[in-house]
């Protein structure tokens, strides 16, 4: 049930890796998302901010807003939402509010909840709904096994 990403795909996925590193440097938690339209260009990306107190600041629903602020409707249909981790259910909703189309994700939500309690990390507040429980019409590809492991190694560092 893995997806195997195109070479552009895994591009994306890497660097959503790398804003991950970026934001565990930052002492916030490792999630990174890019935004890229259906032409391919790179139009938008973030990374996880929640140091500062403010749990909401997930680099999806910074995408989500930036969408609807930026992009025609058909535009945010046309684009795909590259992430290093399954939207979750607040993003997920705030991507189908905005009309977003593809996400595809390197872990999935499921995976991050395991590998958490692995390391006996504390549940979330947020149940990990899956993107297609909250968001039924939105396409979604993952995991990827390919940026798996690297995605492990930052959510171990950043639950030590
Ligand atoms: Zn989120």
């Amino acid at each position: 049930m893995g997806y195997e990403p195109s070479a552009d795909e895994l591009r994306h996925l890497n660097r959503c890796a790398e804003l991950a590193a970026e934001a565990l440097e930052g002492a916030d938690e490792p999630f990174g998302s890019v935004l890229v339209a259906a032409s391919g260009d790179v139009l938008f990306e973030d990374r996880n901010r929640t140091a500062g107190g403010d749990q909401t600041r997930h680099p999806e629903f910074e995408i989500a807003r930036w969408a609807a602020a930026n992009m025609a409707p058909a535009e945010r249909a046309a684009a795909t939402v590259f992430t290093s981790g399954e939207h979750c259910p607040m993003c997920s909703a705030a991507h189908a509010w905005v009309g977003l189309g593809r996400i595809v994700y390197i872990m999935s939500s499921r995976q991050l909840v395991e590998l958490r309690a692995e390391l006996g990390a504390p549940a979330a507040p947020v149940n990990a709904i899956p993107v297609q429980e909250v968001a039924p019409g939105v396409p979604v590809d993952g995991p990827v096994a390919a940026l798996e492991a690297t995605m492990r190694e930052l959510h171990t560092r950043a639950c030590a």
